[in-house]
């Protein structure tokens, strides 16, 4: 692998070598090394995300001391970000990189730029009072649902491997006073850049002007460079840019189900990608109100149905931050105008997409009246969201309702009042779907948005319990299912069933903290 240091080479570093928790000023970065671990044992490797690396698989008994951060390679210059964030709507000061270390970052032979990251690899000035350790489940978690987005096209931070360290983790699951000891891990997170919004927030807070100029100049040159003029930056541009790649991520959440569960503004990328996957869970009922953290399970500020919204609030406060390098700051209001505009155009355009619909403009009326109808039927009875649509695509006909009847949780409260909503709806529907495409037309455009295979939070679950038995084969098989999310075949039907009863109220299925 080829490295290169741009980050720490081009950006202000923090002076103080000491790695102590601490407040780190006019600093976008501390370098600092992972902590070794006892034994490192490799568990996942994602082939193809070795690829983009340049990495060879087959690279020896090293490779799992490198990837558990035991040893650093020639050009790697370690380092953790410097960052803050609004945490649960409030300003929440210095945070950071407390547990996640960036390696270095690759140049593969395309000439892209991958930075490699570990998390979980010991404690950094960042850590405030915390262990900068993970433990097994969540970093399992988060390789597989950030290779199950990539897969399902979304937006999204890779993994790369999953390292088991030999190392037991003391954490309290459910906050409720009962600690114990589980396996802990490191996952290799990569991608372009791990930047959020709160990178350029605690600039902004600690009214330090020229720390956050020289890192939104930094971002343009990189990621943005069609709106740096010479030594001019066109602030407005860059926010309006990263407003749509935003609105466009949190849309396709929309599409297949996925609640973030902690969208502070430390956990928003500033290149639109998913990133750091905590919490986070799929909708099964389909239900706007459903979250799957416990920690916001009082004012469910991170509901799956609030996700645009609160998307908007964060780009109103990355808008905040931009501000000291604008003259006049009004300049910005316009793009979070637009941002409102296009979230809520992409979200509706997106269900109307889930339903074979084109979303023309003389049918909006009738388009609008068919997804509050919609949004009625499913939420009267509990119905699982991706084997609903999947299983719409294959219904013709109204008389084909019963293909639909997979999707419910309990059959016997699917009442006749129900079917009988359910049959007018039906017969609008397709009577709309039919001006625009034929049946088989209709099925094939459906199947490639509506996924049959998603990280059900149980299937998950299960994965890790057996992983933390020693078991390498149901983790790998997983992953493989979902690497075809729109393909359904024969010998995976099991990952295509909705949530198991047991699974209603489990710890890790339908209840997940930030304890990770
Ligand atoms: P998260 O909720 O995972 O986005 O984390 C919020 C902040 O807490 C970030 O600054 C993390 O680095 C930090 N953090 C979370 N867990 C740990 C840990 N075990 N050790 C150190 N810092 C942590
Ligand atoms: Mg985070």
């Amino acid at each position: 692998m080829q490295f290169t240091d741009r980050f720490v080479r081009e950006l202000p570093g923090d002076p103080v070598a000491e790695n102590r928790t601490r407040q780190v000023l006019h600093a976008c970065y501390s370098r600092v090394a992972p902590t070794a671990v006892p034994r490192p044992d490799l568990v996942a490797f994602v082939p193809e995300v070795a690829a983009l690396l340049d990495l060879d698989p087959a690279s020896g008994p090293e490779l799992a001391d490198v990837l558990a951060g035991n040893r650093t390679l020639p050009g790697m210059v370690p380092y953790a970000a410097c960052y803050g964030g609004h945490q649960f709507g409030h300003w929440a000061g210095q945070l950071g990189d407390g547990r996640a270390i960036t390696l270095g970052e690759v140049v593969n032979r395309a000439g892209e730029v991958w930075e490699l990251q570990l998390k979980g690899a010991g404690p950094t000035p960042y850590s405030r009072r915390a262990d900068g350790r993970a433990v097994l489940r969540s970093s399992l978690r988060e390789l597989v649902c950030s290779e199950a987005m990539f897969h399902l096209g979304i937006p999204t931070t890779r993994a790369l491997s999953l390292v088991a360290t030999g190392e037991p983790v003391q954490r309290d699951l459910l906050y409720d006073g009962h600690p114990r000891f589980e396996p802990g891990a490191v996952v290799c997170r990569v991608a372009p850049s791990f930047l959020r919004f709160g990178s350029y927030e605690i600039h902004a807070a600690r009214e330090d002007t020229s720390t956050l100029r020289a890192l939104v100049h930094f971002t343009l040159a990189r990621f943005y460079p069609h709106h740096l003029h010479g030594e001019g930056m066109d602030i407005a541009g860059f926010f309006d840019e990263v407003a749509r790649l935003t609105a466009w991520t949190v849309s396709e959440w929309m599409r297949v189900g996925f609640v973030h569960g902690v969208m502070n503004t430390d956990n928003m990328s500033i290149l639109g990608l998913t990133i750091d996957y905590g919490p986070y869970g799929w909708l099964e009922p389909f239900d706007l109100d459903w979250t799957p953290n416990i920690t916001d399970a009082s004012g469910k500020r991170y509901r799956f149905g609030a996700q645009p919204q609160v998307a908007l609030w964060n780009i109103a406060q990355l808008a905040r931050a931009l501000a000291p390098l604008v003259d006049d700051p009004e300049t910005l209001r316009p793009c979070i105008r637009a941002f409102e505009r296009e979230i809520t155009d992409h979200y509706r355009h997106t269900m109307l997409r889930k339903l074979g619909l084109s979303g023309r403009r003389d049918t909006q009326l009738a388009d609008d009246e068919l997804l509050a109808d919609l949004g009625t039927l499913l939420t009267a009875v509990e119905t699982d969201m991706t084997l609903w649509f999947r299983r719409l695509a294959d219904v013709a006909t109204a008389a084909d309702a019963r293909a639909l009847d997979d999707a419910y949780y309990d059959l016997s409260r699917v009442g006749p009042a129900h079917r009988a909503a359910l049959a007018t709806w039906l017969r609008t529907y397709l009577a709309r779907a039919a001006v625009e495409s034929d049946h088989p037309a209709r099925r094939a455009r459906m199947n490639e948005l509506n996924p049959i295979y998603v990280a059900r939070n149980y299937l998950v679950q299960e994965v890790i319990e057996v992983t933390e038995q020693g078991d390498r084969s149901a983790l790998a098989e997983l992953l493989d299912v979902l690497r075809h999310p729109y393909d359904e075949r024969p010998g995976r039907e099991r990952y295509a069933r909705k949530r198991p009863e047991w699974a209603r109220v489990k710890p890790g299925c339908s209840m997940l903290s930030c304890s990770s």
